[in-house]
């Protein structure tokens, strides 16, 4: 099984970095032939509407977005999430999107002036809380019947799944622990 990270911008290194601790040989995707080889993706953490101009510029978009219709897991975290996200609410339109995920986020919805802050937060199926790191997070103001919250900070969802969408308003590659990446790998194998 391939696992890719996708590296037109973003915090690629510190994916691949958690996705090897979470006991995977991930690799950099930057063209649609590796697209093409890859069986799941990881979306990191940058700016949505530079990551979204440069996957249409590359020819990345339409089969990124064919694959993961076709079921291909993915992961989405922060600027990942927004590019799932199949509603986003605000000016701030990120016209460029996979919108496979039954969401809607406001993009920097925690604020601006309260850049990022660090909370420990309880993950369905963990035994002990996770330290997740937001910075100009997505809030996710809400999620359709099918999307199983796994997650929540002050009432609002911070990590979801629906289907083999993975997605945290988050960044679990900054902190160590390699739990979210091998939650996301165990979807690979039908979990
Ligand atoms: N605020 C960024 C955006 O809207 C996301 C920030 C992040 O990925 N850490 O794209």
């Amino acid at each position: 099984m391939k696992v890719g990270v996708l590296g037109l911008q973003g915090d690629v290194r510190e994916h691949l970095g958690a996705l090897e601790t979470a006991g995977a040989s991930p690799m950099i995707v930057k063209r649609p032939e590796e697209m093409q080889s890859i069986d799941a993706l990881v979306l990191p953490g940058g700016e949505s509407t530079t990551i979204g101009k440069l996957l249409d510029r590359f020819g990345l978009l339409g089969p990124l977005t064919e694959r993961v219709a076709r079921g291909m897991p993915v992961y989405g975290t922060c600027a990942g999430m927004i590019l799932l996200a199949a509603r986003i609410e605000g000016r701030d339109e990120a016209p460029h999107r996979i919108a496979a995920l039954d969401v809607t986020v406001v993009r920097n919805g925690y604020g601006r002036q309260v850049d990022s802050f660090e909370a420990d937060v309880d993950v369905k199926g963990f035994d002990s809380p996770f330290r997740a790191v937001f910075i100009r997070a997505p809030l996710v103001e809400d999620a359709g019947p099918g999307v199983e919250v796994l997650s929540e900070v002050d009432g609002r969802p911070v990590l979801v799944r629906e289907g083999r969408i993975l997605a945290s308003s988050f960044h679990p590659e900054m902190t160590g622990d390699a739990r979210i990446h091998e939650m996301f790998l165990s979807m690979l194998d039908g979990g």
